[in-house]
Order: structure tokens, then C-alpha cells, then sequence
């Protein structure tokens, strides 16, 4: 009997409906005779709303408190849809993170799992219950309740999968896979049967939004098998593979990221660029596509921890450190991801061409093996998406 990890993100279980509709498959699935475990994300725009709800109380709340907050939006998915279970006929007992015995750092809003217990998981296992465990929450080892970042109940998923021996991960979604482009914006957009895990990081880094990046580089370490799947369809999905056999694809995504935001800085003397890496390791906060020339870094960072960024900015300031810090909300990065950039110096080029062509400024650009990525205005993120996709993906040009 094969233990299956399944994942079910905030639109999978984002109203009373779709819990059901989620019950049924976990239900269908356990008839066919696995054993599973499930990861629940907050329903909907939960997480949204409770973070609205912490800014109309307090101005700069404490990171322990918005995690004391957050966490119980995972909290409400997960007794929902053991209740829903129950109704089934099927016997299910939810478990918060800490109940889990996932056990973090004490980096409160971006904490890393240290190890699972999973003794009471495998326990219900053991009992044939199905176990629901609230994603993207642990507790530290001075038992202060702790969140893995937005998007971190993939990473859950994928620990667990990797801490219980399970036979898969299943990541359940709104969209059938991982597309060669958001199908949202590009309707011809090609769905994958199968993505390398590096290729899937550099997607996930730069806004495709199917899988939480830190999932994928677990999911790679610990030999997780990794699929991608619609909650509200019966397709195949996308399966997260090794690298081997995977040298045809060219270009697997373009991809833009609007929850993304350019820092510029300019430091005093180039070796106080390690103070700001510090900053960016310690606190966990994102820095993407780094440039750094004569005295002057850019980067892209999570619009939300623009605040902390800026705290950070001033205090290395009077320290001496830094000259000036801007930070510009109205450029977003822009990606191609693919395979065989590094043999080909051209490529960053051709974006920018390709740009021009269509009267889309590019302020900067960024190649490395996997991707290459642009600073585009916001306004014109969907349109540089769709022409590359055209010329690179659909008419596949280079
Ligand atoms: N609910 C959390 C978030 O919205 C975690 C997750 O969805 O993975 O970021
Ligand atoms: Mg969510």
C-alpha cells in the first residue's frame, strides 16, 4: 500500500464546495488502497485577509504575532476538511504543524524546517486515518509557532513526503501543470508532461507560481517524487523529473513576476556588499537577479518585505555603509527560463530585441544559464510575456 503526500493549495479548498470536492478524491484515492497524508493551504484569500486585518490594528505588528495570526488560516482548512472526511466515512485527524512535529528555526514569517517528528502522522497512518497536517507552519525549538513564508505549505508537503518515505508528492492546484507561460495571459501556452527540478527552481524564482521554490530544491535533494496536478480535472499534471533526457527543450517559460519590486543601492565601498547579504540571509529576505557594478547593486525583492528592507537601509546608513537606497515598485522582472543559455552569449540580446521591437523599455538585464531576465515597466509585464512566448516558444525562432 503506497503512502501518497497530497497538497492542496488556497483555491483547492477555497470554499465549502470545493472541501467536498477535495473529500471525494482523497476518498476515491484511499478506495483504490493508498495510505495518505494531506497538506492543506488557507482557503482562498485567507492569508490576504488576515494580514489586511493585522494592518488595520497595528501599524508594524511583530513578526511572532502575524505568525500566531496566520497560522490559523491553515487551521480552518484543515478541520473543515477532516470534517468533510468524516461525513465519507472516511476516518481523518488534522494536525497543526506543531502537532506535526515540524520543527523550525525561530526566523519568525520565513522560518526553514530543521525536522519533522511526525509522530502523531504516522501514528493515524498507522490507525488508517488519513492525516491532514496545516501547511506552511512549524514550531521552533523555544516552541514559538512559526510560518515558511507565502507560498510555504509546498514546502511542507515536500518534508513530509521526504520525512515519511512517501511513495509521491502530489501538488494539487487551480491550473493543470506547469505551462510554458501563465495560461491566464497567454491562451496557447503549452503545458508540460514533465519539468527538470532546476528548470522548475528557476521557474518558481521568477513568478511561475505553480510550486514554492524552496519545494523543488527539497524535493531534489531528498529524491521526493514531485507532480504538479489540477484539483478539478482528471489530467496527468506535471511531473518535476531529474535532468536527464531533458536537453530538447529550449525555452520552458516566460514568466513575470508582480509581486516583485527593484532595489538600487549604492554603498560607500564595495565591501560593505556583504553587510547587505547579511541582511538578506538573516532575515530571510529574497534578493533575485542581483547586478552589481561600480559601487551600485539592483535586485529584485518580495514587494511585502519592502518595509523591512527599508528598516534594513536605514540602519546601514548610519552605520556609514550605504550612499542612497531607492526602491521602485513600478519595474517587475520579466523571464525567459530555459536550458541552454550558457551556450549561447546571444540570448539576452534577443530579449531585448525582441522587446524594442514592440516598444517595451527595458531598464535591466540579467543572463545566467537557466534565465534570463528584464526590468520591465509593470504596465507592460503581460505584454512583454505574451510577445516573447510568441517569438521564442510558439514560432521557437532562436
Ligand atoms: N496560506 C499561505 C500563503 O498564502 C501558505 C500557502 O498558501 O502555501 O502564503
Ligand atoms: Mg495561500
Amino acid at each position: 500500500m503506497g503512502l501518497i503526500v497530497q497538497k492542496y493549495g488556497g483555491t483547492s479548498v477555497g470554499s465549502p464546495a470545493r472541501i467536498k470536492n477535495i473529500a471525494d478524491r482523497i476518498s476515491r484515492k484511499r478506495d483504490e488502497g493508498n495510505q495518505l497524508v494531506v497538506v492543506v493551504s488557507a482557503m482562498g484569500d485567507t492569508t490576504d485577509e488576515l494580514i489586511g486585518l493585522a494592518r488595520n490594528v497595528s501599524k508594524n505588528p511583530s513578526h511572532r504575532e502575524m505568525d500566531m495570526l496566520l497560522t490559523a488560516g491553515e487551521r480552518i482548512s484543515m478541520a473543515l476538511l477532516s470534517m468533510a472526511l468524516a461525513d465519507r466515512g472516511v476516518p481523518a485527524i488534522s494536525f497543526t504543524g506543531s502537532q506535526t512535529g515540524i520543527i523550525t528555526d525561530g526566523s519568525h514569517r520565513s522560518a526553514r524546517i530543521k525536522k519533522i517528528l511526525g509522530d502523531r502522522v504516522r501514528k493515524a497512518i498507522a490507525e488508517k486515518k488519513v492525516a491532514i497536517v496545516a501547511g506552511f507552519q512549524g514550531v521552533s525549538e523555544t516552541k514559538e509557532i512559526t510560518t515558511l513564508g507565502r507560498g510555504g505549505s509546498d514546502t511542507t508537503a515536500v518534508a513530509l513526503a521526504s520525512a515519511l518515505g512517501a511513495e509521491s508528492c502530489e501538488i494539487y492546484t487551480d491550473v493543470d501543470g506547469v505551462f510554458s507561460a501563465d495560461p491566464r495571459v497567454v491562451a496557447v501556452a503549452k503545458l508540460w508532461p514533465c519539468v527538470s527540478h532546476d528548470v522548475m527552481v528557476e521557474m518558481a524564482t521568477r513568478g511561475a507560481g505553480v510550486l514554492h521554490p524552496r519545494s523543488v530544491e527539497l524535493a531534489k535533494q531528498y529524491d521526493v517524487p514531485l507532480i504538479v496536478l489540477n484539483s478539478l480535472s482528471e489530467k496527468l499534471g506535471t511531473k518535476v523529473v531529474s535532468m536527464k533526457g531533458m536537453e530538447e527543450f529550449n525555452v520552458t517559460g516566460v514568466t513575470a513576476d508582480k509581486g516583485k519590486i527593484l532595489v538600487t543601492v549604492e554603498l560607500m565601498r564595495p565591501t560593505v556588499l556583504s553587510a547587505l547579504f547579511q541582511c538578506s540571509s538573516e532575515s530571510h529576505l529574497t534578493i533575485v537577479s542581483p547586478i552589481f557594478s561600480e559601487g551600485v547593486i539592483k535586485f529584485f525583492t518580495d514587494a511585502e518585505s519592502e518595509m523591512e528592507w527599508r528598516k534594513h537601509f536605514e540602519e546601514l546608513k548610519a552605520q556609514g555603509f550605504l550612499k542612497s537606497s531607492t526602491i521602485d515598485p513600478l519595474l517587475v522582472p520579466v523571464s525567459v527560463v530555459g536550458n541552454r543559455f550558457s551556450q549561447d552569449g546571444g540570448a539576452l540580446n534577443t530579449v531585448i530585441d525582441i522587446l524594442s521591437k514592440e516598444e517595451i523599455p527595458v531598464s535591466i538585464g540579467v543572463a545566467s544559464a537557466l534565465a534570463i531576465t528584464v526590468a520591465v515597466p509593470r504596465t507592460k509585464a503581460e505584454d512583454a510575456v505574451k510577445v516573447l512566448h510568441r517569438q521564442l516558444v510558439e514560432i521557437g525562432e532562436r
